[in-house]
């Protein structure tokens, strides 16, 4: 027998249409790259959505059709997320960190139609553009007034795009599964996948992390995405956020310790969400403070693992840790470190140990470790396996890439993560390793597997094998450990880093080189990583070694 409940589809521009109508008061403040704070109401961005609609319109948006974004976390930045999802096109986010040759294929991959850029990035796009299809059309997100003189071919200027069109929009209905947002992540090899989020898994990832992360999202908390907003929809924040009635400050361009304080202590923070390598550098002008900023009682930290001693020195402060884990490929959100209320009276470092985990699954997730057969493991906290996942909030392949979207599910239906974990009988997850062949370095990813094929190019190199070192700023740092050619001279790590400097961004490129006879195998032939790293267990990073 089925119910008798109505069927509306679930729509993003819901989402802002409830927060303009429920939550009046509430605002997106943002740091602009101008150099101002602005502010301004969800109902004021409600209106202001409205008329960039109807401006993408005007240049022939249409369903399905791509858009590009190359910006900072911004109240612009969130107007567009809004408008090109609410016509029913697709908001690609380009991660500005990408190398040009990342960037050059996800914009031809993605066949983006036009490109919202941040006047920051523009000298970024004038020197690819020549890569882009000749109709793209660029809008530089600013007002006339600070306009950038760019070759840009036929710049338009955002807030010109947005003046004169009607503040009022009556969003068309269409299914729920339509795309909305597009976000490339790197591949072990090769060129990076797209994740296509739909209306429906966008509304249900909002609504998730809403309940999951309850003390976060509490009316009237105002919150700070450090997160990019090309990064995995900002962890859900811009959709999340306005759902639950939060202000949203967003941080522009100045990510450092003393503009974060600064503006957290201005604005009241309540929360802020990043990555581990942010955090350092806001400990460490809380400790040159000697205070934490006002208000500051709760992050979230993800995307790499986060140290204890981070935790502790929050936790000790006051500011209580939900330490998350997550994927692109996932929305991103997939577990999160809130405890339980039955550990509340734990004493301290107990509670510090389970934050260390990466927590619990969020309502809408399901998660499964196998070992190398495809055998599920128990869930007793000694087992470690693949990570596995699935829910309606997990991608079910990759844009127009058959290779990879073949590879992406195990015969069950179940996602691959590439992490290896543990979870114990509580729920708690605890990443213990990773089986992907990637580095991640300030939360940003590099492929260890084309620095070695590029490394190889190279003729004084017989064999190589990029890893991963720790890092107290950039948690991991990737190095080379190389084999001699017979007969070569040595080169020096500078050679080899300009050597590799047309397939790589700057900050992807090996810092060191290490010099062995040979490399420890597999069974297979292939670089054992494992005995690698255990064979360099005394390495420490060129930095550290300079200042110890
Ligand atoms: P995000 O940065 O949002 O986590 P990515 O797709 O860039 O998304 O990276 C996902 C990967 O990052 C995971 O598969 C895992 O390897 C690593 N990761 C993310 N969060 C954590 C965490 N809390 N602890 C350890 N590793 C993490």
């Amino acid at each position: 027998m089925q119910g008798m409940m109505m069927q509306r589809s679930l729509q993003i521009s819901d989402i802002l249409d409830y927060a303009a109508e429920a939550f009046p008061t509430a605002e997106i403040v943002s740091a602009r790259t101008e150099g101002d704070i602005h502010r301004q109401t969800y109902g004021e961005t409600r209106k202001r959505v409205a008329q960039l609609a109807h401006g993408l319109q005007r240049h022939g948006v249409k369903l399905g059709d791509r858009i590009a974004t190359l910006a900072w976390n911004g109240y612009r930045h969130f107007e567009l997320y809004y408008a090109i999802s609410g016509i029913g096109a697709v908001c690609h986010t380009i991660n500005p960190r990408l190398s040009a040759e990342q960037m050059i294929y996800i914009v031809n991959h993605a066949k983006d139609r036009m490109i919202f850029v941040d006047t920051t990035f523009v000298p970024i796009l004038e020197a690819l553009k020549d890569h882009f299809p000749e109709d793209m059309i660029y809008v530089v997100m600013t007002d006339r007034a600070h306009m950038p003189d760019t070759s840009l071919p036929g710049a338009l200027c955002y807030e010109e795009l947005l003046h004169g069109e009607p503040e009022e929009i009556t969003w068309s209905e269409f299914d729920e599964n339509t795309a909305a947002g597009l976000c490339y992540t790197s591949g072990t090899t090769g060129n990076p996948k797209g994740a296509l989020y739909s209306h429906r898994s966008n509304v249900l990832h909002a609504m998730m992390i809403a309940v999951s992360l309850a003390g976060t999202f509490k009316e009237g908390n105002k919150v700070l995405p450090v997160v990019p907003l090309f990064h995995v929809n900002a962890w859900g924040l811009p959709y999340a956020g306005p759902l639950a009635g939060l202000t949203l400050v967003m941080p522009g361009p100045a990510m450092d310790g003393p503009s974060l304080f600064k503006l957290m202590d201005q604005e009241g923070v309540y929360s802020a969400w990043g990555v581990p390598t942010i955090w350092m550098g806001l400990l460490a002008e809380i400790s040159a403070q000697g205070r934490k900023p006002n208000g500051f009682e709760d992050v979230v930290i993800g995307g790499s693992a986060a140290p204890r001693s981070m935790i502790e020195k929050f936790e000790k402060m006051d500011v209580s840790v939900g330490h998350a884990w997550g994927m692109t490929e996932m929305s991103p959100v997939g577990t999160h470190g809130m405890l339980p209320a039955h550990m509340d009276d734990w004493d301290m470092e107990t509670r510090i140990d389970y934050k260390s985990k990466q927590g619990r699954r969020v309502f809408g997730v399901d998660l499964k470790i196998v070992d190398e057969d495809g055998n599920r493991m128990p869930h007793d906290g000694k087992a470690v396996g693949e990570l596995f996942v699935r829910g309606n909030t997990v991608v079910s392949g990759y844009f127009e890439n058959e290779e990879a979207t073949a590879k992406a599910l195990d015969a069950e239906g179940w996602f691959g993560t590439g992490d290896v974990a543990s979870i114990d009988k509580n729920g708690f997850l605890t990443i213990q390793d990773r089986a992907k062949d990637l580095i991640k370095s300030g939360g940003e990813w590099i492929s260890s597997i084309d620095l070695e094929n590029a490394a190889m190019a190279h003729p004084a190199i017989a064999n190589c094998a990029a890893i991963g070192v720790p890092h107290p700023r950039w948690d991991e740092r990737p190095i080379l450990v190389a084999v001699l050619a017979p007969g070569a001279e040595k080169p020096s790590i500078a050679e080899i880093r300009e050597h590799l400097t047309e397939h790589f961004a700057k900050w992807q490129l090996p810092d060191d080189v290490v010099w062995l006879d040979v490399l420890p195998m597999t069974a297979t032939g292939k670089v054992s990583k494992l005995n690698l790293r255990k064979e360099l267990g005394d390495y420490v990073h060129p930095e550290l070694r300079e200042t110890a």
